[in-house]
């Protein structure tokens, strides 16, 4: 299973960039998909599920950002956003638009984390200390 291999290996680039961040918990990644990278969303949601269990990237959201092909034109000179990828037409003239400036992505954009709180403890403290001002006018 193709996107079972890409699962495993955002897996292991998460779990390497969250190591820098000790304590941190992922809470979500970010990807960037091209229309051309054929990836099948649900299967790759399916397989990060797979992947990342017992990893410390378990339980992280996978977003699936999808991007749409855009192909440049020569003769117009524009860049333009494709419908579909059955034709490499530009949309504006007709003419073949092979030059692809997006669609083939396939990348983390970003990753959400959760810093651990140390001062969970301290804001507490400072919460239950404050005078509540609604008793003292009664
Ligand atoms: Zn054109």
């Amino acid at each position: 299973m193709h996107e079972l291999s890409i699962a495993a290996s955002i897996v292991e680039a998460v779990t390497e960039s969250a190591s820098a961040y000790p304590g941190a918990r992922v809470i979500a990644v970010r990807l960037r998909v091209g229309a051309l990278a054929s990836v099948v969303e649900d299967s790759l949601q399916f397989c990060w599920e797979l992947a990342s269990e017992g990893s410390p990237v378990a339980g992280a959201k996978l977003v699936i950002n999808k991007l749409p092909v855009i192909v440049h034109c020569d003769a117009c000179g524009v860049d333009s956003e494709l419908e579909g990828v059955q034709s490499f037409r530009c949309p504006r003239c007709g003419e073949l638009a092979a030059d692809l400036r997006q669609g083939r992505e396939l990348e983390i954009e970003s990753i959400e984390l959760e810093e651990p709180e140390p001062n969970e403890s301290k804001r507490m403290e400072s919460e239950t200390d404050k005078p509540d001002p609604v008793e003292e006018h009664i």
